[in-house]
């Protein structure tokens, strides 16, 4: 059921979040990771209370027909809403373009939802050795494969990204995980720079996030995929 889609907020218009699409963003409460430099730590709970009814979105998103393109659906994490499915499908009813923000932690999950997708943002976070470090969750690495496994195979556009902190992803594990990535088929990478806005770890903070990268590491990345971008925080 849709109803059961936790709210955590909207933002009425974004040029940024979905490429080439006008669109809302729906963020969704509560996610199973603990990543050290989330910077929406306040929707990790799933104990905090939605700020508003799905149905109240719904009949927003009805009025503007016309005006946007697209509704993306970001979070926390949005796999892990009993009500994605439905929801995504009341968005197409409606007549928008789809998009998901994911860090791949439900692959069966997200398998469901592909088919009510047009676009699929997906956090790659670290290679596999590293990634419980990272996410806080032992079986978090398996989890992204099967989730980048399903997006290639789904043929949804799509776009792998990774952010980066020196200190939890240093220049020779970020080649480690663009090879493995590149390894399992993916085309595309974007690198987003470590954003302190948000982020609650003091050590981080404390740390110089971008140390040791530059721009001969950028250039092996480039060489790996068809298209790879920096996105500054
Ligand atoms: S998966 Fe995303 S929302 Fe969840 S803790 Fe990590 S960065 Fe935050």
């Amino acid at each position: 059921m849709a109803s059961t889609l936790a709210v955590a907020g909207l933002v009425p218009l974004s040029s940024v979040d979905f490429p080439g699409a006008l669109s809302a963003v729906v963020f969704c409460q509560g996610c199973a990771w603990r990543c050290r430099y989330c910077h929406n730590t306040q929707l990790q709970s799933f104990a905090r209370r939605p700020t508003q009814r799905w149905e109240e979105v719904l009949t927003f998103l009805a009025g503007r027909r016309g005006l946007l393109d697209g509704v993306v659906f970001s979070g926390g994490e949005p796999t892990l809403q009993a009500g994605l499915p439905e929801a995504l499908q009341a968005v197409r009813r409606l007549g928008f373009r789809t998009a998901l923000h994911t860090a791949g932690m439900h692959p069966a999950a997200l398998r469901r939802v592909l088919p009510w997708l047009d676009w699929v943002a997906m956090d790659v976070k670290a290679p596999a050795a590293r990634y419980a470090g990272i996410t806080g969750h032992l079986a978090s690495a398996s989890r992204a494969a099967a989730s980048v496994r399903a997006i290639l195979a789904s043929g949804v556009a799509h776009e792998f990204r990774t952010t980066v902190h020196a200190s939890l992803l240093p220049p020779a594990a970020l080649r480690t995980l663009a090879q493995e990535l590149a390894g399992l088929g993916a085309r595309r990478l974007v690198v987003q720079t470590f954003r302190s806005i948000g982020c609650r770890d003091a050590e981080l903070l404390a740390e110089d996030a971008g140390v040791g990268y530059g721009p001969t590491l950028w250039a092996e990345l480039a060489a790996m995929f068809d298209t790879f971008a920096l996105r500054p925080a």
